[in-house]
């Protein structure tokens, strides 16, 4: 049977290719799986890490505040510091070393400023704070920090208030925090050029000025990066409830995003940060596409190694599969013609011997034809035409018998001297007449200069007939045969040329036609052994051959042999 050698080469290819990508993808894909996991983890656990860092230092300092107001309101006189002029003095000292603070006020409890240094002077010393959220809280609690709120100055700040008794009647002091010191904590947690932080208070307004978007006291927006992106109002998800403190990669609205939050102890507030994945994992990504090239690379290595491998073993095999084909087939032809050749010499020998007779009796006719006096005989001329025949016949018969005996002795493997082209008239003369019967005519076109090569004669002219065979097959009927030789040389070799004009081969058939059982000739007309055999046979006599052909126009096929 004829093999796909096509199909093996896929088959073997892809195997070496499955079994070896394979597990390398395996391996490559979890650990690139494993890899991401550890990273975004620990990206994570930084995240927290830091906002934690922050809300420790907002936490500071707020109990920083808290202390220094508890020392002033403890170790003043309520009646000194009702004295604009000396709480004037103690708020210069408490605003020396540091820029935390606003303003600072004395407050009596039923809400009227009794004396006031700051900025807002004019507004705030006649104002009545009794109906103040923070004025309850601070009069129930004692202390109290209160969230960012406009009040009567219509700007945003918050106050830390602590209540002052003396001799059972109570005071309020209270002051104003300076924002600006609160948002420069808040911004140290801004590491990336698109990560943002803020403080909400407990239901979800803006404590300080977010990076990217929203105003003090609404809730925050979260801002989308990128080309042509619509930055509609997009809400952060609530975090005013968190309790203690938490780290989330989430997404909002399809916008991939890390979460930190950690709420402030000494408020009701709650430190949020925001970082964009594509910036704080871009050490990932790099690593994510150093490893889809490192793969990559890999399978291209892989597969250009799979079919190279693959080539040399399918030649491999097709080469043993034509030595077997031409091995099994000559043998058998081996047997044949040694058969064939005896017969041949047997049916030389018989018919040789009435023939010197015959021959013999016509030239005794010939003679008698002159010496007798018949000249005179009317039929004289039909005589000696009729003898003239016979001696022609006879000739023509010797010929033949020379020829069978030649093909006998031809039998035996031998290295011969061989002439070219009375070899290949010979082997034309075995199909002159098939040919000359589908009116194919075999052309002649040899070089007077070809030399004698030493070679095995019989093979040449099994491959020769092989050749010529295929040509008047592929022809059909009319058409021409060319068999040509030439000496070449420069390379000392001779050159078997058999051209037709038949139907020619596509690519694909060139490509198998020197494979044992390819034939494209119905069953019983072709074994496909022909050429693979006798592509065999010149490669041991150390020669080459060579096909060209078109569709439609016909084929020259080309042997080459060495001289020697
Ligand atoms: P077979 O003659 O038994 O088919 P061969 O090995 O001699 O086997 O040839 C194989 C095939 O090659 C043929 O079947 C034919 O298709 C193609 N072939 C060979 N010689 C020619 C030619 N001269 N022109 C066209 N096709 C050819
Ligand atoms: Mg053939």
């Amino acid at each position: 049977m004829e093999r796909n050698y096509t199909k093996l080469w896929w088959q073997h290819c892809l195997a070496i290719v499955g079994f070896s990508v394979i597990p390398l993808l395996i391996v490559n894909l979890s650990l690139h799986a494993l890899f991401n996991d550890i990273y975004t983890d620990k990206v994570s656990e930084n995240l927290l890490n830091r906002v934690e860092a922050r809300r420790d230092t907002l936490d500071l300092f707020l109990n920083e505040r808290v202390a220094q107001i508890y020392t002033v309101a403890h170790t003043n006189k309520i009646s000194d510091l009702i004295d604009e002029a000396y709480l004037g003095r103690v708020f210069s000292i408490m605003h020396a070393k540091s820029d935390s603070y606003v303003d600072i006020g004395v407050i009596d409890k039923a809400g009227n400023h009794l004396a006031y240094v700051g900025p807002y002077y004019d507004v705030l010393k006649s104002a009545n704070y009794k109906n103040e959220p923070w004025f309850y809280a601070v009069m129930s609690q004692g202390l109290y920090i209160s969230d960012v709120f406009m009040g009567y100055r219509h700007y945003p700040h918050f106050i830390i208030a602590v209540l002052i008794r003396e001799k059972n009647e109570t005071w309020i002091l209270r002051l104003t925090i300076n924002l600006k010191n609160v948002d420069d904590i808040v911004q140290k947690a801004w590491i990336g050029t698109l990560s943002d932080a803020f403080i909400i208070n407990s239901t979800n307004q803006l404590q300080t000025l977010p990076r990217f978007g929203g105003e003090y006291l609404s809730a925050p927006i979260f801002k989308r990066f990128g080309k042509g992106t619509d930055n509609g109002n997009i809400p952060y998800p609530d975090l005013s409830a968190t309790a203690k403190t938490r780290v989330e990669r989430m997404s909002i609205q399809g916008n991939d995003v890390f979460i930190a939050a950690a709420s402030v102890r000494s408020s009701a507030w709650v430190l949020v940060s925001k970082e964009s994945p594509d910036e704080i994992l871009s050490p990932l990504a790099q690593g994510s596409f150093w490893m889809y090239l490192l793969t990559a690379a890999g399978l291209l290595a892989i597969c250009t190694g799979a079919a190279l491998f693959t080539n040399a073993l399918i030649n491999r095999i097709r080469e043993t599969d034509r030595e077997n084909a031409a091995n099994s087939d000559m043998l058998l032809q081996a047997n044949k013609m040694i058969a064939l050749s005896k017969m041949a010499a047997g049916i030389a020998h018989e018919v040789n011997n009435p023939l010197a007779s015959i021959a013999e009796n016509a030239g005794w006719m010939k003679d008698l034809l002159v010496e007798e006096d018949l000249t005179a005989n009317p039929n004289i001329k039909e005589f000696s035409d009729a003898v003239d025949k016979i001696e022609q016949h006879v000739d023509r018969a010797r010929k033949v018998i020379h020829n069978l005996l030649g093909f006998a002795r031809r039998m035996e493997p031998a290295k011969e001297k061989i002439n070219v082209n009375n070899l290949l008239d010979e082997t034309t003369g075995f199909l002159e007449n098939e040919a000359r019967y589908v009116n194919i005519q075999i052309e002649k076109d040899y070089a007077d200069d070809v030399p004698t090569i030493t070679s095995d004669l019989s093979q040449i002219q099994q491959v020769v007939l092989n050749l010529l065979n295929n040509a008047i097959d592929a022809i059909g009927s009319n058409g021409v045969v060319t068999v040509g030789s030439r000496y070449l040389a420069k390379s000392n070799e001779v050159e078997i040329r058999i051209a037709d004009t038949g139907k020619g081969m596509t690519e694909a058939e060139l490509n198998k036609i020197f494979d044992p059982f390819f034939t494209t000739k119905e069953i019983g007309k072709g074994t496909g052994l022909g050429l693979s055999i006798s592509y065999s046979i010149i490669e041991k006599l150390g020669g080459k051959i060579k096909v060209q052909s078109t569709v439609g126009e016909g084929t020259i096929f080309t042997i080459i042999l060495p001289k020697h």
